[in-house]
Formats: structure tokens, C-alpha cells, sequence
């Protein structure tokens, strides 16, 4: 399976609010211009579940007849990041893949080997893992990336059988 994300986050159209407000303020306090494009964008990325790659981002606003280029949502998507709206993962070497981020449950992230699949799964103790190393050091952590690589179930049973 891939993705498997969702959950969390309230309900959708109080979400889209206040990641709208967000971005607003980020947009204003940068000084970057406050386009219809960038918040269409923005809307589009909510709208999807679990992780995605720009190009099928693009692929899907095309089809939607939304009037963006590649380089505005390029351009948008590192804003985004920027202000923490969405993360980004390199599940594998070729490309990123993309999930939102507000309101969001933390969760870490499973990745198949061989057919490439990605699951999520949410533990606390590597919250507590974070808090412990912190105090210990004085460090002070934003944020974590935590890949865990191997065989899924559906691809360790198709090893079993062939
Ligand atoms: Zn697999
Ligand atoms: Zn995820």
C-alpha cells in the first residue's frame, strides 16, 4: 500500500482556513506576493491524502483546468516548505515525496524495497527518544527523519511462493 496517510487535522474545511491564514501570514512577513496561483496550490496539496510527487500534483491541476505552470508550483512548493506546510521525504534516490503537515500526526515511515510501497506508523516512544537526547545534550530539535527500509508483507509472501 501506498501512502496511508490521513487522519488528524480537524476537519477539512476548518483546515483549509487556517493553512490559508498561515500561508497569508508567512507570504505578508516575507514580502512574496500574494497570487491566486500560490493559494490554488496550496488548496490542491490539502486536498490530497497521504504522500505525492509534484509532477502527479501537476499532472492533476492540468486536469482540473488550473492555469499553473511548472515553475510557479516548483516555485510554491519550496514556500510551502518553507513555512513548514508540507514535509518532504526521499523515499527513494529518483525523487521527493510530499505530504502536508499541519495539524498533522506525527508518524515515520516504512519503505519497501522491492516494490517500493510506503507505510506509516505513529510510536511515541521516538518522541520520548527526542525529548531524552535533548535533555541530555542541550540540544534543541526541530524536526526528525526516521526511514525504515525492507520487504513488505505482500512482497515477502511473493518471495515465499515463487
Ligand atoms: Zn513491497
Ligand atoms: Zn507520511
Amino acid at each position: 500500500m501506498v501512502g496511508g496517510g490521513g487522519g488528524g487535522g480537524g476537519n477539512p474545511v476548518e483546515q483549509q482556513a487556517s493553512v490559508h491564514r498561515i500561508f497569508t501570514e508567512y507570504l505578508e512577513r516575507k514580502g512574496h506576493r500574494k497570487t491566486p496561483e500560490r493559494f490554488a496550490i496550496l488548496s490542491e496539496v490539502y486536498a490530497q491524502d497521504g504522500h505525492f510527487d509534484i509532477e502527479r500534483l501537476y499532472g492533476r491541476m492540468k486536469v482540473k483546468k488550473y492555469r499553473v505552470s511548472r515553475a510557479t508550483l516548483y516555485n510554491t512548493m519550496d514556500l510551502l516548505l518553507d513555512c513548514e506546510l508540507v514535509r518532504r521525504h526521499r523515499f527513494t534516490s529518483e525523487r521527493s515525496s510530499f505530504e502536508k503537515a499541519h495539524a498533522f500526526r506525527q508518524h515515520d515511515h516504512l519503505i519497501c524495497e522491492s516494490c517500493g510501497g510506503v507505510t506509516e506508523f505513529c510510536d511515541p516512544r521516538i518522541q520520548q527518544i527526542k525529548n531524552t537526547a535533548a535533555e541530555a545534550t542541550g540540544f534543541r530539535p526541530s524536526r526528525h527523519a526516521l526511514l525504515i527500509h525492507g520487504l513488505c508483507a505482500a512482497c515477502q509472501a511473493k518471495l515465499s511462493t515463487s
